[in-house]
């Protein structure tokens, strides 16, 4: 999505170690403007698919997915990240890989939230090593529902997610796709995608 590319371009800081810093209008700013922008994106690339409830995980995926699920006039859940095991049978519960925090987490959703009958979008900020998408997947599995598709806001295409997810036939629409970035003249390079926007 050009819109999305232009402006990580514009405002994208690369820093060492493969990290993308998009804080002035995904992470910690949130540009609604561009969020209502990708969502509709989504919403047209998704238009084939019955979806019911949006999934995200909390807290970065939070904002860009109350975007979509207004969009798409559904619902929309996030899977709380748990510091202790939690054994309360009321909630569906996996662990999780932090790519940011290097930590792993039990990640939970209410039984009462998720089920047989929903059909999701998952949506979330960035996908990388695919360690969150996994949990997601695995908690919708559990949940007995089905995953009609992935919205991601940005893919890093040099890190293994992005193959892991569509090897598992999900379609994946990833907005902007960068397939490589220096941090120390800040170029970024993204992946064409001539179906998106
Ligand atoms: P994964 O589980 O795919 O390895 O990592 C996905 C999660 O890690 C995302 O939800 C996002 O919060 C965080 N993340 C991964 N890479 C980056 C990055 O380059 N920049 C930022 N800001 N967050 C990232």
């Amino acid at each position: 999505m050009k819109l999305l590319e232009d402006r990580i371009r514009k405002d994208g800081i690369v820093r060492p170690g493969g990290v993308l810093k998009v804080d002035s209008f995904i992470n910690h700013q949130m540009d609604i403007h561009l969020f209502r922008e990708m969502a509709r994106e989504w919403k047209r690339l998704f238009a084939a698919k019955p979806i019911n409830k949006v999934l995200t995980i909390e807290a970065s995926g939070i904002g860009i997915a109350a975007i979509v699920a207004a969009e798409l006039d559904v619902p929309v859940v996030f899977a709380k990240k748990a510091m202790s095991i939690n054994l309360d049978y009321d909630n569906y519960e996996t662990r999780i890989q932090s790519f940011t925090h290097k930590k792993i987490y039990n990640v939970i959703v209410s039984k009462k939230f998720l089920g047989p009958d929903d059909h999701l979008l998952i949506v979330d900020d960035f996908l990388a090593n695919g360690c969150a998408l996994v949990g997601l997947l695995d908690l919708a599995d559990r949940a007995g529902a089905t995953v009609e598709g992935i919205g991601i806001a940005i893919e890093k295409g040099f890190q293994p997610g992005g193959e892991v997810i569509r090897a598992r036939g999900i379609q994946l629409e990833s907005l902007a796709i960068v397939d490589a970035m220096d941090d120390e003249t800040g170029a970024i390079t993204f992946r064409p995608q001539p179906h998106q926007s």
